[in-house]
């Protein structure tokens, strides 16, 4: 079968992580712009940061054959600093519309903050505005109240549902995010949170429709391989191939694809690798030979 990751921060993952991902069948991932573990100070930092999302990660993860593409935003945590955070969403319109990019994202609420509302309510605005896809980070903390109010604050700016995609849901917000038509996103964190078994119940009684899985994978202790273990496990627990297909895979590209950034037909033909590619004369390989598969264009 073939994955579709659309929550990893693969910048912070290794090349062993980007080949085990290729061989378990990810064939593409999405990589949302978010904090790096510690407070940006200035803005440059964040150009840098968005400019390796769109250049670097998207070229490495094509070298290993995964599609890689992007989501642009001023994450949740950061929009707490105001100052800063104006000028980063003075970057959005510089950013958010190159190609590759198929959502804004991830934002939303951490503390759930007036300054977090502001920030993200703005993000939504720019991202009905450009007709974009938008992705919803949801605080860790009063979960349920945070996902509420991301729904409300969308309809209040008349965001299209389907173009929503709430994440890192749980059985307690499930049903508000389905009830007003947006996606509901599951990050799979290995020993916690939402883990694969509970995923497996949740789409037994809920069914595959608008439900998407992911690694939400970083710096952090988790797991790049989520997805595909999730896959199996609803397998052998008896899940039809159909709706594992749809929560790993269909779901996720449909909701994004919705950016036009997506070639779904590409996506679709086995990857082939060049690896005597360079990006800004760098390559990945240190001194390896290159893999160069069959049906490489010249
Ligand atoms: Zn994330």
């Amino acid at each position: 079968m073939r994955y579709f990751d659309p929550h990893i921060h693969v910048t912070s993952r290794t090349t062993d992580d980007l080949e085990r991902m290729a061989a378990a069948g990810v064939r593409a991932i999405i990589e949302p712009a978010f904090w790096v573990g510690q407070p940006r100070t200035s803005v440059g930092t964040f150009v840098d940061y968005f400019s390796s999302l769109l250049g670097w990660e998207r070229f490495r993860a094509s070298q290993f054959g995964v599609a890689h593409y992007c989501a642009i935003g001023l994450n949740s945590k950061e929009a707490n600093n105001e100052p800063l955070a104006r000028e980063v969403l003075e970057l959005l319109p510089r950013f958010a519309l190159k190609e590759g990019v198929v959502a804004i994202g991830e934002i939303g609420f951490d503390e759930i903050t007036a300054a977090e509302e502001r920030a993200y309510a703005r993000q939504v605005e720019f991202a009905r505005a450009h007709d974009m896809v938008v992705m919803v980070h949801s605080p860790h903390r009063d979960k349920k109240r945070g996902i509420v109010r991301s729904l409300e604050v969308a309809r209040s700016i008349g965001f299209p549902m389907q173009k929503l995609v709430i994440d890192h849901n749980n059985e307690e917000t499930i049903d508000d995010v389905l009830a007003a038509g947006a996606w509901a996103a599951f990050t799979i964190y290995p020993h916690t949170k939402m883990g694969s078994e509970r995923m497996v119940e949740l789409v037994k009684k809920y069914g595959p429709e608008r439900l998407i899985v992911d690694s939400s994978a970083d710096w952090g202790v988790s797991d790049p391989l989520s997805v595909p273990k999730t896959a199996r496990l609803m397998l052998e627990r008896g899940i039809d191939a159909r709706a594992v297909e749809l929560v790993t895979w269909q779901n996720a590209l449909d909701a994004y694809a919705q950016s036009g950034q997506i070639d779904v037909e590409a996506l679709l033909v086995e990857p082939a690798v060049d690896q005597t590619r360079l990006y800004a004369d760098n390559s990945v390989l240190r001194g390896q030979a290159p893999r160069i598969d069959a049906g490489v264009p010249n």
